[in-house]
């Protein structure tokens, strides 16, 4: 074992402080990686904070799941990657390799699956940790390839924000001719607008939020709606394919679901601490279907990785040093993240 600085948080109520962590020696199949940004996903805050009674949180607890790196040890039997390529890992650190879940490329959903923080840590008997420290020990097929011509901040968030939205715009088949609705214009948000907009759809913003209007249009929108104004999204009504819903608190679904055509799809990624009420006439008026998705397995997230590495896209981000960390978790509440906090390691290593 060796040591790693970290931020950690120690009960539901305090903020991150700064601790030190053990990180395994790489076994045979491991990379250890020297993490050089770390992403601030709303999820880490849900977890800091307990606010999932389906998944209790383990303290202390070190979030973050969007992380990028370098190799800077291999285990003896590794052949995907080698000392100094740059990797990301996501939300995902481990799974059994062998079920059908795994075997279909789905390893998020694996009954023997490793979530990256907050998940029980096989090597150590503990709990795992994430990426709000200076370096991460994992299995070789949960560090992806990452495209040289992206900057490592910016390619942080892809790991959990970018695959999280790039899955279930694909399950739907999203294309040129669809018209593709996003709520909520954060983290995830943002990416799903970048996605749908280079699949070719006619992308229309959903936001609380007027003051990010033009924001929405640079990032890609075509029609910025102000989702607290009725006659704005009165105009929408029976006319969208999909709408991807990226809200982290409990709101009305039947407003967005008026606004599918027959047969539209309403995908919920946003995990509130409350049940959202599902509004059944709304679903059966025109046969609509609300879904929900997790992350994804290894083999889309590269292929969303190596995507973003052909499109130049990576996520909108605001480098923050981790002593800015608990500021961060706060304006993330407020919806005032333009769109994603990527925390630069270089000041976690240097305290
Ligand atoms: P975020 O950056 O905080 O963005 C959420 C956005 O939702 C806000 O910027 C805001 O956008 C809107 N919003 C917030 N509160 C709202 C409210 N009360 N009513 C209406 N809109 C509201 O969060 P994120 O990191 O994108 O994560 C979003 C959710 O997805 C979280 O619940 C997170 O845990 C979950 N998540 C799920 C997965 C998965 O695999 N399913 C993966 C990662 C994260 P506007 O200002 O534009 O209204
Ligand atoms: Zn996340």
């Amino acid at each position: 074992m060796r040591n790693a600085k970290a931020y950690s948080v120690a009960t539901p109520t305090s903020p991150l402080t700064p601790t030190a962590i053990p990180r395994r020696e790489p076994t045979p199949h491991d990379v250890e990686i020297e993490i050089l940004f770390c992403g601030v996903c709303h999820s880490d805050l849900h977890q800091a904070r307990n606010e999932w009674s389906d998944l209790p949180t383990a303290y202390p607890c070190v979030p973050g799941h969007e992380i990028v790196g370098r190799v800077t040890r291999l285990g003896t039997a590794v052949a995907k990657h080698k000392v100094g390529d740059l990797v990301g890992v996501g939300c995902v650190v481990d799974s059994d390799g062998t079920c059908p879940e795994c075997q279909g490329h789905h390893e998020q959903f694996c009954p023997n699956g490793v979530f990256t923080y907050n998940s029980p840590d096989k090597h150590t008997g503990k709990v795992t940790y994430g990426g709000y420290s200076e370096s991460i020990v994992v299995n070789e097929r949960f560090a992806l390839r990452v495209p040289a011509n992206l900057d490592p901040a910016g390619v942080a968030p892809l790991l959990c924000a970018g695959i999280t939205t790039w899955s279930p715009l694909r399950r739907q088949g999203v294309t040129q001719g669809k018209k593709v609705g996003v709520v909520g214009l954060g983290g995830l948000g943002h990416m799903g607008v970048k996605f749908a907009r280079a699949m070719g759809a006619h992308v229309v913003v959903f936001t609380t939020s007027p003051a990010k209007t033009e924001d929405a249009l640079r990032l890609g929108a075509h029609e910025v709606v102000v989702s607290r104004d009725a006659a704005q999204m009165k105009k929408h009504t029976g006319s969208f394919d999909m709408i991807l819903d990226t809200v982290s608190a409990v709101h009305d679904l039947t407003a967005y679901l008026n606004l599918l055509r027959r047969e539209g799809n309403l995908t919920l990624v946003g995990v509130p601490d409350k049940p959202h009420a599902v509004p059944a006439l709304a679903l059966h008026f025109g046969n609509k279907s609300i879904s929900g998705s997790m992350i994804g397995g290894m083999q889309a997230t590269q292929e969303m990785l190596d995507f973003c590495g052909q499109h130049g896209i990576t996520a909108d981000v605001e480098v923050i040093p981790i002593q800015k960390i608990n500021e961060a978790y706060e304006r993330l509440l407020k919806a005032d993240v333009k769109y994603r906090f990527s925390i630069d390691m270089a000041s976690l290593r240097g305290q």
